[in-house]
């Protein structure tokens, strides 16, 4: 981007803010993402970027994906530049064929069902349910035909799916593989056992959305021997991204925590944005956004990367608490104003990536009032059954009233 573009948007952040200072608003709300980065990811990351050692080399990165099964209770973990790619090592895992039909939910991201389209397997969208916005159990069977090979079930917003057990169940019955979409909720916990750990095979992220961070990555698990075989395979195989990406991520790491996380030093993450253009890091590009499959996708996770995973993972813990006391407070803020809190389901302990709430579509439409109310931005995931894509996905009732409605409430 044109730099001159660049100091002109700067100046209009700086001058929206002064502006919400003047009216009473907050001059800095809760950040999306990167908000478990502190100076120690930044350390991390410094020593990274300036010792090229070892960046293809990956010792570090199986440390950290160890380090993860361990944390997980799984008994196989591997890391790769992304969630999605995680996914795309999970279809190989399960073995998953062209022409193969996966029960996915008419509510998530494009890059899962980007990741299923790159490999020609068909996504059958099936209806979520209101409580936690995972698949809605009694509805999957009538999307079940003989080319139905496996269902992908969902954890979001931190929460642990309503009907996890009653997915597994019918999974069995029919002969279907499960994989776990936890990319919104590691961590979370279902009778003392970490979600992902029930299925066959389960993916996680760490991108700067996520519950922890890296900027950009995600890990798969397994507790199967043959499928962790499988991972092992796609792993080794896969190949390393550009160091010019690595260098991105790294800086990034730096941009976001002056910009989003360090209160008084904001400005720090404006200016680095200036010296190095707006060069950080993009978790999905529009052509991505529109099915183009990236030059780079497929890519396993570099040990730079892998380093701050392991810083991060330190922390999950504590950060994960962090927001289940934070979502009290939204609790609290449901009852007394009339909508419904989502369904903690018996036995589970959520992360609370952020706060889900149904309100009226006017107030998900224009939702300035929270940032006048309280003082924050409300997220607004997802606006469309493929998050960020247009692409219609028809036949999902209360996917399309979670889209008109649902907004979600920062936790951190
Ligand atoms: C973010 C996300 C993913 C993908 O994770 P990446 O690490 O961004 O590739 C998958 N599913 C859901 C529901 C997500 O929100």
């Amino acid at each position: 981007m044109n730099r001159f573009r660049l100091i002109f948007q700067i100046l209009c952040r700086f001058v929206s803010r002064i502006k919400n200072k003047l009216c009473g608003y907050p001059f800095l709300t809760p950040s999306f993402g990167s908000m478990t980065l502190d100076e120690d990811d930044l350390d991390v990351a410094g020593r990274w970027i300036t010792n090229r050692e070892g960046w293809y080399d990956d010792t570090v990165t199986r440390q950290y994906a160890i380090k993860f099964a361990e944390w997980n209770s799984s008994k196989y973990a591997y890391a790769f530049m992304g969630g999605r790619v995680a996914l795309s090592a999970a279809i190989y895992a399960l073995d998953l064929r062209p022409g193969d039909e996966i029960i996915v939910p008419g509510y998530t991201c494009i890059v899962v069902d980007n990741a299923l389209l790159y490999d020609n397997l068909k996504p059958i969208y099936s209806d979520i349910e209101l409580d936690t916005y995972g698949l809605d159990s009694s509805v999957i069977e009538d999307k079940i035909t003989g080319k139905t090979r496996a269902i992908l079930l969902q954890h979001l917003y931190g929460l642990v799916c309503r009907d996890y057990i009653e997915i597994m169940n019918l999974a069995q019955r029919h002969n279907l593989k499960v994989i776990e979409d936890c990319a919104h909720s590691t961590g979370a916990e279902y009778y003392g056992k970490k979600v992902g750990n029930l299925g066959d095979v389960a993916f996680y992220s760490n991108e700067q959305s996520k519950v922890f961070n890296t900027i950009q990555g995600g890990l798969v698990v397994t507790n199967n021997d043959a499928y962790g075989k499988r991972l092992k395979e796609f792993f080794d195989r896969a190949p390393y991204p550009d160091k010019e990406i690595i260098v991105k991520q790294l800086r990034s790491v730096g941009l976001n925590y002056y910009k989003y996380k360090h209160p008084q030093r904001w400005w720090i993450g404006e200016l680095m944005e200036l010296i190095y253009g707006d060069d950080h890091f993009e978790t999905t590009s529009k052509e991505e956004a529109e099915g183009v499959k990236p030059a780079h996708y497929g890519c396993k996770m570099p040990s730079p990367v892998a380093a701050l995973g392991i810083c991060q993972l330190a922390k999950i813990d504590t950060y994960n608490e962090k927001r289940r006391t934070v979502a009290k407070q939204w609790e609290k803020w449901c009852r007394d104003n009339g909508y419904q809190n989502p369904l903690v389901v018996e036995g589970s302990v959520p992360v609370y990536l952020r706060y889900p709430v149904l309100v009226e579509p006017e107030k998900k439409r224009n939702h300035t009032w929270a940032l006048k109310e309280l003082g924050v931005d409300v997220g607004v995931w997802f606006t469309s059954n493929l998050h960020p894509s247009t692409k219609a996905v028809v036949g999902c009732p209360n996917a399309d009233i979670a889209i008109s409605r649902c907004i979600n409430f920062p936790c951190l």
